[in-house]
């Protein structure tokens, strides 16, 4: 053989309140369709997490008739944007000719992807307020009203140009920041980038404000612990109080995800032999063009590529199947140009 392309996926949902063995508990939402409607439908159930699987998990409920009440608890409390319109747009600032420019010297800073996006943004006829406003600390359901509402009375394109740039160039940019910076964004401003970079869809937005308006779905922040309760369900630890739960769905996942289970014993070989580097922000190390693996003295491997979870330390953006078809191109493209 050779060449090699390495794609082991990621780990499953984090268990960050070791809740694993206790009953009622679901450590996945996934498969949706068989464990939702073993839920009894007046029951109160617990979401971990509010992300684009928990949206999914208070979706399908409600499209099943769920009847009880649903919460959700995470730390920021922060639900994803919501998808707008597409309009077709091409970078004229955020390209990897410029960012390659502003790293010539040394690792991009936060300021200087800052300037950057902010000038892209100007020139798109959209403007970092507007960005800063829909990012604000509002309760959920006025964000959401707030979000679809300015799908219908304004044309800013301001997040979209995110979106893109993520599909584009965020891996580029990810790759070539300050390695401080990183782990700034990884502790600080995670969930903040993949609400904005992960938009739900508007038909889930319309269902999830519904379901707020209501009172069914709640949304709380600040979540500290989680206990199992005698009875068999839980009691949810949050900044506004102790909330019940008779069932909890976790849709958890860490900002630096792990090897999935499967893969661990032939990760941990290839790094104990020095053929993989492991890089301190997550997975691997990996040459930036070429998804190559980088040994401990950071040279290439001339039959080794890395694709998907494993180079989530390297370009951060890299779990939708865009960035995936993007990278596995380059892959492909450099195999069948290498002469073996
Ligand atoms: C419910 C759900 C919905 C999603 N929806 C979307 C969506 O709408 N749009 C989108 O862009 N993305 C979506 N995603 C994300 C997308 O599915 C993933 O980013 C993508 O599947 C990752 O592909 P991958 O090949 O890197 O890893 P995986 O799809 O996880 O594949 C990894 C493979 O490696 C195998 N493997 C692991 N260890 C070993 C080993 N030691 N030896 C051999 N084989 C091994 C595994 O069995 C598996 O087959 C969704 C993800 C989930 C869970």
């Amino acid at each position: 053989m050779d060449a090699v392309v390495l794609a082991v996926g990621g780990s499953a949902y984090a268990d960050p309140y070791r809740l694993s063995t206790a009953p009622n508990y679901l450590p996945s939402p996934y498969p949706l369709a068989k464990h939702a409607t073993n839920i009894p439908r007046g029951c109160r159930v617990g979401i971990l997490g509010t992300g684009l699987a928990a949206v999914d998990v208070a979706v399908t409920l409600d499209a099943l008739g769920h009847d009880g009440p649903i919460t959700m608890f995470g730390r920021s409390g922060q639900l994803p944007t919501v998808r707008g319109p597409q309009t077709s747009y091409k970078l004229t600032h955020l390209t990897p000719t410029a960012i390659e420019n502003a790293a010539k010297n040394a690792p991009l800073s936060i300021d200087a992807v800052s300037r950057m996006i902010q000038d892209e943004l100007r020139a798109a006829g959209s403007s970092p307020q507007l960005l800063l406003r829909a990012m604000r600390p509002q309760p959920p359901l006025a964000r959401l009203s707030a979000q679809l509402d300015a799908f219908l009375t304004s044309s800013d394109i301001g997040p979209q140009i995110l979106q893109i740039a993520v599909a584009t160039v965020g891996q580029d940019l990810w790759y070539l920041l300050d390695t401080t910076a990183k782990h700034w964004v990884l502790d600080h401003l995670h969930r903040t980038v993949m609400a904005l970079c992960c938009p739900m869809p508007a038909f889930n937005a319309t269902r999830i404000a519904k379901l707020l308006a209501t009172g069914q779905l709640t949304v709380h922040a600040g979540i500290t612990a989680v206990h199992p309760a005698r009875s068999g369900g839980f009691t949810v630890a949050t900044g506004t109080g102790p909330t019940a739960v008779d069932l909890l769905v976790n849709t958890i996942t860490p900002a630096r995800r792990h090897t999935p289970h499967a893969a661990r014993g032939l990760i941990d070989h290839a790094i104990a032999t020095g053929l993989l580097h492991p890089n301190p922000a997550g997975g691997v190390h990996v040459f930036r063009h070429t998804s190559q693996a980088l040994d401990v003295q950071g040279r290439a491997n001339p039959h080794l590529y890395i694709l998907g979870e494993l180079t989530s330390g390297a370009f951060y953006f890299i779990s939708g199947m865009p960035v995936l078809a993007k990278r596995s191109a380059d892959i492909a493209h450099h195999i069948t140009r290498h002469t073996y």
